[in-house]
C-alpha cells in the first residue's frame, strides 16, 4: 500500500457504515468528477413501508453526509399496477421522515424515449432481438445455474427484421404477450440474468403519466441503470437481492457510460421485521380484502400507518440507526422498533390521566358539591414543559385492576383497609365495597386524608402505591383503539405452507372506552402525543372529532426489548 493510500485511510471520518466507506473512497479517488448523487427509486404501486424508510435513510443520508444530492425517482415502468395515489403518498411519507429532494423529482417514464432509442440502437448493432415465443416458453428455455439455456429459434433474425417488429410492437400491432424484445447476450452464462434477458414487453394499459403513447414498456433491468445514467446518479444504492443483477446493470450502463462518468450499484441488507410482512403484494392483499382498514391502518408496517398510529419520524430514524446496514440478510425484532418509539415518546409526550377499565370510587368524607383543582406536571423528562390543572371531586374513577378484595402479599394498590396515593392528589383509604346482585364490585368506598395534598403538612407521607384516576363528573369518554402486532407468528413469511392471511393476529385491534381528564379532550389536536399514565402512549386518530374522541394507542409502557437487554 502506498503512503498516500494510508494517509487517505486515516482521514476517513469515523463511524461510517460500509456503503458510506465505499462512497467516501470514490469521492476521494475523484470518480465522476468528485460528484455524489444518489436516488431513491420507489415503484408507485403501493405505499411506502418501514423497509423503504431504511432505504430512504441510506439514500438521502449518505448524500447529506458528504454534501451530495439525492433524487426521488418514481420507477413507473408497469402501468398496470401503478397509480397517482401512490405517487402522492410516497412524496408525503418521505417529507414526513424529514428528507427533501428539492426539484429533483424524476420518473423512469421521463426516459422512455431515450430508452427506446437505446433499444433501437442495440437492435441495429445485433445486440437485441424480437422473440415471438410466449413467456412460458422463454422461461422453460432458461436452463438452470448448472445447465445452460436453449437459444430461441428467433435469436438470429436480422437487425432489419427485428427493428421492424419492435416498431410494430410499439405501434400496437401485436397483442400483449405475443412478442418481447430480448438482449442477445449468452444463453450459457453462469449468471442467469445474462441469458438473453427480456428488455421490453407489450402492455396496452394506459400509463398514469404517458397515457397511450407507448405500447412497449422496459423491464426493470433495462430501465434502472440507464435511468441512473440519464439522471447523473453516481451511486445507485439498493438491497441485496439485486447483487446478481449488478453485472447486467453494468452491461447495459456501459453501452452509455465512459471513463468520465459511470453510475455504480452498491447493495445492503433489506429490513425484515418480526410479526409483520414487508411484501407490497401481501400488504395490498390486506388492504383490498378489507383485512385492515387501509394502507394507513395503524397496524400496518407502512409509514402512513405508523404515522397514524403515533410514531414519530425521529423514532423511526433512531430505529434504523440502531439496526444499521450490513451485507447479510437478517430478521429484526419488532420490539426494537417499539423500544425506539417508546423512548422518543417518553421524551416528548404530555403526561395525562385516562382510565381504561373504570370502576367508581366514592370518597365518603369529601363534600358532595366540592371541586378542587390539582396541578399536574406535563412532562418530568422535559424542562419547561409546564403543568396543567385537573379537577378533583368526591366521585372518581380508577382502574378496576388497581383494586383487589383479597390481594396477595406485595399488592401495593388498593384493597380493603389499605392506603394509596391518588397521583397528584390525596392519600385515600378503602373502607368498603358495594356489589351488585351477581357479586360484581360496582363501587369502592374510601375516605381521604385532607392533610396530604401537595403543600400541606402530610404531603410527603409515604404510602406504597400511587394510582391514576379521573374525576367522574368531569371525565370525558373517548374511544381507545388498542393495537397489538398484526401477525400472531414471529416470521409470517417463513410459514410457506400456510396462507399468510390465516396468520393474522385476531387480537390486533381491541376497542375500548377510556375516561380521560378534561385537559385531554381540550388538547386532542391531530398529532398530539399523550402518555396516559401507567397505560401507554396515545395519539388522536384521524377519525377523532370534538363530539367523539378517538385515540390510537401507539404503544404500551412495558418494554420487552429493554427487559431482554437486562437479562
Ligand atoms: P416491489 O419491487 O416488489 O414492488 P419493493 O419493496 O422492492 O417492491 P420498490 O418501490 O421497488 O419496492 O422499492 C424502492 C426501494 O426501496 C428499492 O431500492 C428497494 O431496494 C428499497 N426497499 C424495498 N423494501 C425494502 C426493505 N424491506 N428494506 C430496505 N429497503 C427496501
Ligand atoms: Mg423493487
Amino acid at each position: 500500500m502506498t503512503e498516500i493510500n494510508k494517509e487517505q485511510e486515516s482521514n476517513e471520518p469515523r463511524g461510517l457504515n460500509f456503503v458510506e466507506q465505499e462512497v467516501y473512497a470514490d469521492l476521494q479517488a475523484g470518480k465522476n468528477g468528485g460528484r455524489l448523487n444518489t436516488r431513491f427509486p420507489p415503484e408507485p404501486n403501493g405505499y411506502l413501508h418501514i423497509g423503504h424508510a431504511k432505504a430512504i435513510c441510506m439514500d438521502f443520508g449518505v448524500a447529506e453526509k458528504f454534501g451530495g444530492t439525492c433524487n426521488l425517482r418514481f420507477d413507473d415502468t408497469n402501468p398496470v399496477k401503478e397509480d397517482v395515489e401512490y405517487v402522492d403518498s410516497i412524496r408525503e411519507d418521505i417529507h414526513w421522515l424529514g428528507f427533501d429532494w428539492g426539484n429533483r423529482e424524476y420518473y423512469a417514464s421521463d426516459y422512455f424515449p431515450q430508452l427506446f432509442d437505446l433499444a433501437c440502437r442495440l437492435i441495429k448493432e445485433g445486440k437485441a432481438y424480437v422473440d415471438d415465443q410466449t413467456s412460458e416458453q422463454i422461461a422453460a428455455q432458461k436452463g438452470s445455474p448448472t445447465e445452460p439455456g436453449i437459444e430461441s429459434p428467433f435469436r438470429n433474425r436480422t437487425p432489419e427484421e427485428n427493428l421492424d417488429l419492435f416498431l410494430r410492437m410499439n405501434a400496437g400491432e401485436f397483442e400483449e404477450g405475443a412478442r418481447v424484445l430480448r438482449a442477445k447476450i449468452d444463453m450459457a452464462s453462469s449468471n442467469m440474468h445474462f441469458r438473453d434477458p427480456i428488455m421490453y414487453r407489450i402492455i396496452k394499459h394506459p400509463h398514469h403519466r404517458t397515457g397511450t403513447t407507448w405500447k412497449v414498456y422496459p423491464m426493470y433491468d433495462f430501465a434502472h441503470g440507464q435511468s441512473d445514467y440519464f439522471e447523473g446518479v453516481t451511486h445507485s444504492i439498493c438491497t441485496l437481492e439485486f447483487v446478481p443483477h449488478r453485472p447486467l446493470y453494468e452491461y447495459f450502463v456501459h453501452e452509455l457510460a465512459d471513463e468520465t462518468y459511470c453510475p455504480r450499484q452498491i447493495e445492503f441488507n433489506r429490513l425484515n421485521l418480526t410479526y409483520t410482512v414487508m411484501s407490497k403484494r401481501k400488504l395490498l392483499t390486506l388492504v383490498k380484502e378489507g383485512l385492515v382498514a387501509g394502507w394507513d391502518d395503524p397496524r400496518m408496517p407502512t409509514i402512513s400507518g405508523l404515522r397514524r398510529r403515533g410514531f414519530t419520524p425521529q423514532s423511526i430514524r433512531n430505529f434504523i440507526d440502531t439496526i444499521g446496514y450490513t451485507k447479510y440478510e437478517a430478521l429484526n425484532d419488532i420490539s426494537l422498533l417499539e423500544h425506539a418509539v417508546r423512548d422518543d415518546l417518553n421524551r416528548i409526550a404530555t403526561r395525562v390521566m385516562g382510565v381504561i377499565n373504570p370502576v367508581k370510587l366514592v370518597l365518603t368524607n369529601y363534600p358532595a358539591d366540592k371541586v378542587e383543582t390539582v396541578t399536574m406536571e406535563n412532562n418530568p423528562e422535559q424542562e419547561g414543559s409546564g403543568v396543567h390543572e385537573m379537577p378533583f371531586s368526591r366521585e372518581i374513577y380508577i382502574e378496576r385492576d388497581d383494586f383487589m378484595e383479597n390481594p396477595p402479599k406485595k399488592f401495593f394498590r388498593l384493597a380493603p383497609g389499605a392506603e394509596v396515593r391518588l397521583k397528584g392528589a390525596y392519600i385515600i383509604k378503602c373502607e368498603d365495597v358495594v356489589k351488585d346482585a351477581e357479586g360484581n364490585i360496582v363501587e369502592i368506598r374510601c375516605t381521604y386524608d385532607p392533610d396530604t395534598l401537595s403543600g400541606m403538612p402530610g404531603a410527603n407521607r409515604k404510602v406504597k402505591g400511587t394510582l391514576h384516576w379521573v374525576s367522574a363528573a368531569h371525565a370525558v369518554d373517548a374511544e381507545a383503539r388498542i393495537y397489538d402486532r398484526l401477525f400472531a407468528v414471529e416470521n409470517p413469511s417463513a410459514e410457506v405452507d400456510r396462507d399468510f392471511r390465516e396468520l393474522l393476529n385476531p387480537e390486533s385491534l381491541v376497542v375500548k372506552t377510556v375516561k380521560v381528564e378534561p385537559f385531554v379532550a381540550q388538547n386532542a389536536a391531530q398529532g398530539a402525543k399523550f402518555q396516559f399514565q401507567r397505560i401507554g402512549y396515545f395519539t388522536p386518530d384521524y377519525d377523532s372529532t370534538a363530539d367523539h374522541l378517538v385515540f390510537n394507542r401507539t404503544i404500551g409502557l412495558r418494554d420487552t426489548w429493554e427487559k431482554l437487554q437486562k437479562k
